[in-house]
């Protein structure tokens, strides 16, 4: 069976691939600012005699490789991510970032390097394959607008009928496959307020309109948004970020007031409704008092759609191959990831890969100074993208 012998060779060059993700982990780039990683993976692609590649795609450094098979059948594209976080790392690995105020602190090093070992076996096996194999290496997963959607739009999933991404979770038992057959992520939503009051003196109330008081009532008032309004069993996440009003002085009252915060959704109709909540609570407690109230929404990524069908047939295979203890369903995170955009192009799925540090019992969750994976999620991932190959281009 073709999986068998090309997971032997992912094996065999395991070390290699870790070598590549340490090399990345010391040299992390920020989001938008990817050029050497980038030039990085065009080298390593190129040296495996991979010749139909695409560098600068989208609105940054993307990379899409093809690898067209012997033999007629559908494409597949997968996916790695490859930016890393304005991040002091504070983890104690011996390949540490040397690029300080920067750190893999969300395992796209990872994605990267075991994204490559693929790509590595795959293409000496070409004339295996009853399809082609496309390999999207993005820029920019951690800041929005992210590169996601720029490399959707560049056309990369034209002549693709499938896509498939990963994430490795550093609090999941490593070497783990966790499969959703819906929501993967959230709708990320971010806002601002801006409450326009009168300021004056602190003994002299009456003469204003107190920004702050009448902030703190939209704070509280919008905590029964979540609570009272939107259906209990639809996600939703509405979070207080930051309130700003006043100043230094004791007997100033504010003339201004700012709050922001975060909205988390799943669905389409709970990210409208609370968006209109938002700005219905907050306008009517500024008009009662008299302050003017602006409201800046953005959307920001979308929520992932897994497409059942695809994901009841690789959780089969996935079983097959790993074991039925070794895959299991996990909820939807009400994390953001613009993996989204990809799935809302293309059927496919996104799945998480466990990389938690067995040693570690209260191991550090993804964007922590102290943020580690176990390497053998690495072979793993690998292991995913290959039964994914065997799947549909088997
Ligand atoms: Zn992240
Ligand atoms: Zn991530």
């Amino acid at each position: 069976m073709a999986y068998t012998a090309w997971a032997e060779e992912l094996k065999q060059h395991f070390d290699e691939t870790v070598s590549w993700r340490r090399y990345l982990h010391e040299h992390p780039e920020p989001s938008f600012e990817e050029k050497e990683t980038a030039h990085y993976i065009l080298e390593k692609l190129t040296s495996f005699g991979i010749e139909d590649i695409q560098t600068d795609i989208g609105n940054g450094y993307g990379l899409v490789a093809k690898i067209t098979g012997a033999h007629p059948g559908p494409t597949i594209a997968l996916r790695a991510d490859f930016d890393a976080l304005r991040i002091h790392e504070e983890a104690a690995v011996s390949f540490k970032s040397k690029n300080d105020g920067f750190m893999h602190a969300c395992g796209h090093d990872g994605h990267t390097a075991s994204l490559l070992s693929v790509a590595k076996v795959i293409v000496k096996h070409k004339d295996e394959l009853h399809g082609n194999v496309v390999l999207i290496h993005q820029n920019a997963e951690e800041v929005l607008p992210g590169g996601a959607k720029s490399m959707v739009e560049a056309g990369v999933l034209e002549d693709v009928d499938y896509v498939f991404g990963i994430h490795l979770d550093s609090l999941q038992e490593v070497g783990k496959v966790f499969y959703n057959y819906s929501f993967g992520s959230a709708n990320s939503d971010m806002f601002k307020l801006t409450i326009q009051g009168k300021g004056g003196h602190g003994a002299a109330p009456h003469d204003t309109h107190d920004a702050l008081t009448i902030g703190t009532q939209i704070v509280t008032s919008l905590q029964q948004v979540v609570s009272r309004i939107t259906d209990p069993v639809k996600p939703a996440v509405l979070t207080i970020a930051g309130f700003e009003a006043g100043g230094e002085a004791y007997n100033i009252i504010a003339d201004t007031a700012t709050i922001k915060g975060s909205v988390r959704t799943m669905q389409h109709d709970v990210q409208d409704l609370i968006e209109q909540k938002l700005h219905s609570v907050s306008t009517h407690i500024a008009e009662a008092f008299e302050a003017t109230l602006d409201l800046n929404y953005d959307r920001g990524y979308p929520s992932i759609q897994n497409d059942p069908v695809e994901v009841e047939k690789l959780k089969q295979r996935f079983t097959q191959t790993f074991g039925e203890d070794q895959v299991e369903e996990i909820g939807g995170s009400m994390g953001g990831e613009d993996f989204a955009y990809f799935l809302k192009e293309k059927p496919g799925a996104f799945f998480r890969v466990g990389a938690k540090v067995p040693e570690d019992d209260a191991p550090y969750p993804h964007h922590h100074p102290k943020f580690k994976i176990h390497e053998d999620s690495l072979l793993r991932s690998g292991e995913v993208f290959l039964s994914i190959i065997e799947e549909y281009l088997g």
